[in-house]
């Protein structure tokens, strides 16, 4: 898992320096270009993949919609800025285009890099398990190679037969998966002081200095750039505290107040009672559309990740605020308004409904005063969590969340859900144990 996070960091890198659209004139929209080409072949490859597509590949991507007595809608695209815009809904999008009960599966690529996004409908009143709920029950779905869209699609399509009608998951074939890993035990002395490092040289350098940190964290992260690259220098030290005391003093005249345990806590418990209390009321409503029974089961899956991270760490921040931007979503979801991403600078402020286009072309969900504060060259102060260490030692001084080590938790990782609309399940696999 902590090879797939790392992934997911280097694909978040890839995505900053992809180019814009041009600006010629308006083709149609993704959703509609996908919709209309379903139309005559349920398998749709992106223009841009078809030439360099190998054949042997796409043979194995037909075989495998053919094993399901359900229909199986299959998109490959490559992510482009159009489709980071569209991607939180794009299944969605396309079912109600479709308006066909099937398996609706979008898989994009950049880098070599591929991952999916799947949705399973099924015809009104057939019931079965939720697709997601098999795939976190697959243990072997993490450890499959990424590098070609197959193996994928055709564990996504059994994992859809599973959901479907119970049958058991087949064996992944071995040449699907990735070569095994030697899984890290815990952090050892050496990563520690790297970490140190890390977290005290971002201060120091203070916050053009911190902005470059967090992209090489998000970026080009790996073990062997940390060994080599980045060794603590005592000389920051004193910068350091420096840096730390403008920040505060910056913070102070703003009139921000740093968020405390105890007030997310209320927030997080606040948006849990209101989530029970919506998805309640759509559970208890007859005759339940299919897109009803998709907003129910979206809710429930984001309600009990809310509620497996409240439980999981009472008193941490991280995991408290994660709660509470699930508990929102939940919310969103049973409500059928939209379920919006949190603001990646504090996942506490309101929902992120504008883009802000921080640092590098690195576009971030944010609310509304987070999105000006970019617009205006600034950087938001962030939700602030004690530094893991700080080179003095015995200082725990506060540090924008997002430079702690992105493996060390998937609410980092995902900017809460900003960044990549799966925490419910990185939740899961984090967490799931505990309750
Ligand atoms: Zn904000």
């Amino acid at each position: 898992m902590f090879a797939h996070l790392r992934r997911l960091a280097v694909l978040l890198a890839v995505l900053a320096f992809l180019p814009t659209s041009p600006a010629h004139a308006a083709p149609p929209e993704l959703p509609d270009r996908i919709a209309a080409a379903w139309k005559k072949d349920p398998l749709y490859i992106d223009e841009g993949l078809r030439v360099a597509f190998p054949k042997a590949e796409l043979d194995r991507i037909r075989a495998a919609a053919k094993t399901v007595d359900f229909p199986v809608y299959i998109a490959l695209v490559p992510r482009t800025p159009e489709f980071r815009e569209d991607q939180v809904d794009l299944v969605t999008l396309l079912y109600a285009r479709i308006g066909k009960p099937a398996l609706y599966t979008v898989w994009s690529v950049s880098d070599d890099y591929w991952a999916g996004s799947s949705k399973l409908t099924r015809p009104a009143g057939l019931k079965g398990r939720e697709l997601v709920g098999v795939q976190l029950d697959d243990k072997q779905d993490n450890d499959l190679v990424k590098d070609r869209p197959a193996p994928g699609i055709a564990r996504t399509v059994q994992q859809a037969a599973t959901a479907y009608d119970g049958r058991p998951l087949p064996q992944i074939p071995a040449s699907d998966l990735q070569p095994p890993r030697k899984r890290r035990e815990g952090p050892s002395v050496t990563d520690q002081e790297d970490k140190a490092a890390f977290t005290g040289m971002g201060i120091g350098g203070g916050i053009g200095f911190l902005l470059t940190l967090i992209l090489t964290l998000l970026h080009r992260r790996s073990t062997a750039r940390r060994r080599d690259g980045i060794r603590p220098r005592s000389a920051t030290a004193k910068a350091t505290a420096k840096a730390r005391a403008k920040a505060a003093a910056a913070a102070k005249a703003r009139g921000e107040a740093p968020s405390t345990v105890s007030a997310v806590q209320d927030q997080a418990d606040r948006w849990l009672t209101k989530a029970g209390r919506s998805v309640k009321s759509l559970e208890a409503r007859k005759n339940k559309s299919s897109e009803q029974l998709d907003r129910r089961d979206d809710a429930v899956r984001r309600l009990d990740a809310a509620r497996t991270l409240r439980e999981a760490k009472a008193d941490d921040l991280l995991t408290t605020a994660g709660a509470l931007v699930l508990a929102r979503q939940a919310h969103q979801a049973a409500t059928a308004t939209k379920v919006q991403p949190p603001c990646f600078f504090d996942p506490t402020h309101p929902s992120g409904t504008h883009q802000a286009t921080w640092s590098d072309d690195t576009d971030v969900p944010a609310c509304r005063n987070c999105a000006r504060t970019v617009e205006r060259g600034g950087t938001p102060r962030g939700l602030r969590v004690p530094g893991r260490s700080g080179l003095l030692g015995l200082d725990r001084s506060e540090v924008p969340y997002w430079t702690l080590d992105p493996e060390d938790s998937p609410l980092v990782a995902s900017g809460f859900g900003a960044l990549t609309d799966d925490l419910p399940e990185r939740v899961e696999r984090a967490f799931g144990g505990v309750r």
